[in-house]
């Protein structure tokens, strides 16, 4: 076994694949961009390195560069993690050239497997089934469309060289499809380097299942049992299990076999996953990913084996302790802690991590890759953590898991929170009724904002500003010579009789105003905005025992909400898990929160511009999408603020842009 390890990656998957190397007593040697000088994965090394400023072509992709640290700081292995340089064959052949271990399978596997159509038909050959559809070398026009109308439509257009849900296109109708392609085809060349794409039937409402495998470089190849991964959005992951449920242990084993038959055809080595799609009794092969994947730990919670210790192992020219599948014992799903926001078509979402906990449960495990005080950048992808449950059965693990996502709190940046904690608590999920469309089929159950939610919310952070007032008052009170002092009244408080006082409130871009009577133990609360009419409710509040935590009684009805101030903004978690954000508003120097859909288009954080589908003087419809700006491995569709014109248009296709500059402006009105 080698004794030095560099990790060429960051975020959680560098701190998990560290945690391993130093147990086996492995020096750790990090690698890191100038925006992650300070963050978690440096600090759980022995030694770390800088690489290079924060986009990714400047720092975790420059193979040369994280050779030549690696030489020089005398790692022994590099292990890529997932991402990056993970499935980069140039990169495991660097690794070899300078002599030192790629923690992973040899490039001619990762060459292989890298390119979906040569892959399938690799597959095909070695009588693993396929998708229907095209993976032929003949590209043109004319022959993709002939082919489309053979498979059928609807048609999935694939980019060959495309990965993490990027590049696939949905074909509903014949007369679309020429659009389709050439759009798709636009897409592969700017996001992969290659235009070339497949054609596969669309399948209407599959499951995502994988199957773990593992090879030595003596021959043998098992595997560890099968995942369903079929809760996704945008084409990626958010909720995995171990083993995939509901699937009779013949048609597991006859999925998990035929894995084995694709590491075989390719004459694999070390770790990997061959991901299949199911619908009824039908089973195809997708593709293979040659490197840990980010769900690995449900695996390893049922079979008890630490996966990157296995790749190590195998890495170091060991055997298999094993010969088949080891037995695997229960159930484990995990559920990915991401920084976007879905009720916001799941935009990547930026900020500082003011406030993080998680628990310590029973079951639960936690792969973070920060911690409390850390900025989310818009640099790499949005995955935070990983919170992971395991039990004797799903139905134990599935509690587990709502246990330890009730008990996770996270500030000061949007994330999936509340989402993940209403997936595990659907009625689908628990019944296993799983495929791919599970979030679009159950999205007003999961995505809607209740329609009293930001009412509740305002009304939570009022009470903790006039808690807050009422304690000053009262320690003022204390500790002024005169308890009667008129200051006490003067604040506006009087602990006796009734006071009024009057607060406005930034919520989701409209101003709200709030105005409490207090009349000696309860306030009369009312509030609104310009456009509804006022409510009224009767509030009494007080704070318990535990700091940020109110006893909220609302027109008689007892809750409990957790409320947090940073500076003016209040950050606000109901009990039925319910988050919002408001910001006091000062009567100087408003925040300007209300802006009125001015026509000007900006980048809501810093990204790439991708596409750009509107021309200067074209008439626009409010919504109608203008640009397309990639940030975080997202997409996100940057639409037309009213009807009207686009007057200016200052982006173009590749160009780089700052969070806040304007893109485009749209003259209002001139719609017809
Ligand atoms: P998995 O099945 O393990 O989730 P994905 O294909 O979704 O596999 O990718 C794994 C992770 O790597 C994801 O977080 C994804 O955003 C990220 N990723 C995928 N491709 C790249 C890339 N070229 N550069 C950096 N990160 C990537
Ligand atoms: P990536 O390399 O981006 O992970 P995959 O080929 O693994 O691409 O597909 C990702 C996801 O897209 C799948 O998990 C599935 O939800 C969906 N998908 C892929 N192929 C099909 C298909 N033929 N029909 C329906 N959905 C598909
Ligand atoms: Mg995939």
């Amino acid at each position: 076994m080698f004794r030095s390890l560099l990790v060429a990656n960051r975020g959680e998957i560098a701190v998990r694949i560290m945690r391993t190397a130093r147990r086996m007593g492995l020096r750790c040697i990090a690698v890191y961009s100038e925006v992650d000088r300070d963050s978690l994965h440096v600090t759980a090394a022995d030694e770390a390195h800088p690489i290079g400023p924060a986009p990714p072509a400047d720092s975790y992709l420059r193979i040369e560069r994280i050779v030549e640290v690696a030489r020089r700081a005398g790692a022994e292995a590099i292990h890529p993690g997932y991402g990056f340089l993970a499935e980069n064959a140039a990169f495991a052949e660097a690794c070899a050239a300078a002599g030192i271990v790629f923690v992973g399978p040899p490039a001619a596997a990762i060459r292989a497997m890298g390119d979906k159509a040569r892959a399938k038909a690799l597959m095909r050959e070695a009588g693993v089934p396929v998708v229907p559809g095209y993976d032929g070398e003949d590209q043109s026009d004319a022959r993709l469309a002939e082919e489309a109308m053979r498979i059928g439509f609807p048609v999935l257009i694939k980019a060959a060289a495309g990965g993490g849900g990027r590049g696939m296109h949905v074909v509903e109708r014949a007369e679309d499809f020429a659009e389709a392609l050439a759009a798709a085809r636009r897409i592969a060349r700017s996001a992969f380097g290659d235009d070339r794409v497949l054609l596969e039937r669309y399948l209407a409402k599959p499951r995502h299942i994988e199957v773990q495998v593992l090879a030595d470089a003596h021959g043998t190849v098992i595997d560890l049992g099968t995942r369903d991964c079929s809760v996704q959005r945008r084409y990626q992951k958010i909720i995995e299990e171990a083993p995939a449920p509901a699937l009779a242990e013949s048609r597991r084993r006859t999925i998990a076999d035929a894995a084995v038959a694709a590491a075989r055809a390719v004459s694999y080595r070390n770790a990997g996953t061959v991901e299949f799609i199911a619908e009824g009794d039908a089973f195809f092969f997708m593709e293979m990913n040659t490197r840990l994947q980010v769900e690995h730990p449900v695996t390893e919670m049922i079979a008890g084996l630490d996966l990157v210790a296995c790749q190590l192992r195998l890495a170091a020219g060991e055997r298999l302790p094993f010969a088949a599948c080891p037995p695997l014992a229960g159930h484990a799903i995990e559920a990915r802690l991401c920084a976007e926001d879905p009720a916001a078509d799941w935009r990547p979402a930026t900020g500082r991590i003011v406030r993080l906990a998680f628990p310590d449960h029973e079951g639960v495990r936690i792969d973070s890759g920060v911690r409390e005080g850390d900025t989310v950048t818009p640099f790499y992808d949005s995955l935070l953590a990983k919170i992971i449950a395991h039990g004797p059965d799903r139905a134990t693990a599935l509690r587990r898991l709502a246990g330890a996502l009730e008990a996770t709190v996270i500030d000061g940046v949007a994330t999936n929170l509340l989402l993940l904690r209403r997936i595990v608590a659907h009625e689908a999920f628990r019944c296993a009724e799983l495929s791919t469309r599970f979030l679009a089929d159950h999205a007003e159950d999961l995505l809607a904002a209740s329609r009293t939610a930001p009412d509740r919310v305002l009304i939570a952070a009022a009470a903790a500003v006039l808690v807050d007032e009422i304690e000053r008052a009262e320690r003022t009170a204390r500790t002024s010579a005169d308890p009667h002092s008129p200051w006490v009244a003067l604040r506006g408080w009087r602990l006796h009789g009734t006071a009024v006082s009057e607060t406005a409130f930034d919520q989701d871009g409209r101003v709200r105003w709030v105005r409490a009577e207090w009349h000696d133990g309860y306030w009369r609360l009312r509030f609104g905005d310009e456009n509804e009419a006022d409510t009224e409710v009767v509030l009494r509040a007080r704070r318990e025992a535990e700091h940020d935590l109110l006893r909220l009684e609302v027109d008689g009805v007892v809750g409990r909400a957790r409320v947090r101030r940073y500076g003016d903004e209040i950050v606000v978690t109901l009990a039925d898990g319910t988050t919002g954000t408001v910001r006091i508003r000062h009567p100087l120097g408003g925040t300007g929160g209300a802006a009125a859909a001015t026509g000007s288009v900006t980048a809501p954080i810093p990204g790439r511009v991708v596409r750009v589908l509107v021309s200067p003087g074209q008439v626009v419809a409010r919504g109608e999408t203008l640009l397309v700006l990639e940030a975080m491995k997202t997409e996100l569709r940057l639409a037309a603020p009213c009807d009207g014109v686009v007057q200016r248009l200052s982006a173009s296709v590749g160009d780089l842009v700052a969070e806040g500059t304007e893109l485009a402006f749209v003259a209002a009105g001139e719609g017809d």
